[in-house]
């Protein structure tokens, strides 16, 4: 198996791997058809569900790519790699295993990190009936200031530099929380929440109902990107410090890998409103234990990226040469071209798949 057998260059090419593959291996495929919204050219957009193994199983695996969109291209690979390779058949008796595939699938086909709406998926699953929500003061400070005029060397200086005020002021833990955590008020600007569920948000409450209806212990990896060392995965799990399933994660993909690692060598955000969050809610008082698993690209670099994702959203009638030409960066820096950054993501990938399976099999 190459890299590229699992690496599609579009939407429409990864979700007919997919299926492709899916069907190949005995997977019970159901898709979830976005209502409103299509693909460029008018395709249709889909979350793609794939089970395997035992459905009735206590022990259920939930894999999840596309949350953001673009980053979707390397999780959709791992996916594709483990049902060409052979996963499903070597799965362990007495578990289950759910791929959802292109989880903001409106994102992934529009070469996007977020939603039809601009929306932070991996920032909409915040408790909506817990009123308010969240709020992020210092982002209210910054955000008429990062926005792009023109995507230009001088206006990125101009927003590098009050960026860089900002952290003389406050210090770089605090800028990285500001960017990332999440907010809930501005619809133009970064990690932009929501004002309610998206579809996407809905869709997963229903996958997850119909799904591990019976589970009461879910292994969990959301695939991400832009994170960790090039190439390399960075874990971020968000079951309790300390606790009995943060240990469980620690002993399925290493505790060098899961404890105190700090995300472009900062302290970790306090995000707001991740998928992991709405799956535990979903799933009520029943375990889950997993993380979200990046794979690095351009280090704190992306902060740029994700100003330029940000200012092509806003670009109507932009010159398509020079839309193709951003975009072909973005691309690059959320699923490096290179192919042995793809080739190291996809074998790690599948390693890390493997051993969330082994540990869910002897949970
Ligand atoms: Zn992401």
């Amino acid at each position: 198996m190459e890299y590229y057998d699992c690496y599609a260059a579009s939407y429409a090419a990864a979700r007919e791997k997919f299926l492709a593959a899916s069907a190949g291996c005995g997977g019970d495929v159901r898709s979830f058809v976005h209502p409103d919204r299509t693909a460029p050219g008018g395709a249709p957009l889909a979350i793609e569900v794939a089970r395997f193994g035992d459905r009735r199983a206590g022990r259920q695996a939930l894999f999840i790519s596309g949350t953001h969109g673009q980053e979707g291209f390397s999780g959709s690979a791992v996916q594709i790699g483990w049902m060409s390779s052979g996963g499903p058949a070597r799965l362990p008796s007495g578990l289950g295993v759910v791929l959802v595939h292109g989880l903001n699938p409106y994102g992934f086909a529009h070469f996007t990190r977020t939603t039809e709406n601009n929306v932070d998926l991996n920032r909409n699953f915040v408790d909506r009936s817990a009123a308010p929500l969240p709020a992020n003061l210092h982002y209210e400070t910054l955000h008429d200031a990062l926005l792009m005029g023109q995507w230009t060397a001088d206006e990125n200086a101009r927003v590098d530099a009050v960026l860089a005020a900002f952290t003389e002021q406050h210090g770089r833990d605090a800028l990285f929380d500001t960017l990332a955590r999440g907010q809930y008020v501005h619809p133009d600007g970064l990690m932009y929440g929501g004002h309610e569920r998206e579809w996407s948000n809905r869709a997963l409450e229903a996958i997850v109902q119909e799904t591990l209806g019976d589970a009461e212990k879910v292994a969990f990896i959301d695939w991400h990107t832009g994170i960790g060392d090039y190439g390399k995965p960075f874990f971020l799990c968000f079951n309790e410090p300390g606790g009995a399933l943060f240990a469980r994660a620690c002993d399925w993909w290493g505790r060098d890998n899961v404890v105190g690692v700090r995300p472009h060598g900062m302290e970790r955000p306090s995000y707001t409103g991740l998928v992991f969050h709405g799956v535990q809610r979903f799933l009520g008082n029943r375990e889950m234990c997993g993380a979200v698993i990046e794979f690095g690209t351009r280090g704190v670099a992306m902060r740029r990226v994700l100003r330029l994702d940000q200012w092509l959203r806003r670009q109507d009638g932009l010159d398509p040469d020079l839309r193709a030409a951003l975009q072909a960066d973005m691309m690059d820096a959320f699923c490096p071209f290179d192919g042995q950054w793809r080739a190291d993501t996809l074998a790690s990938g599948l390693d890390l798949t493997d051993r969330a399976i082994a540990g869910l099999a002897t949970w």
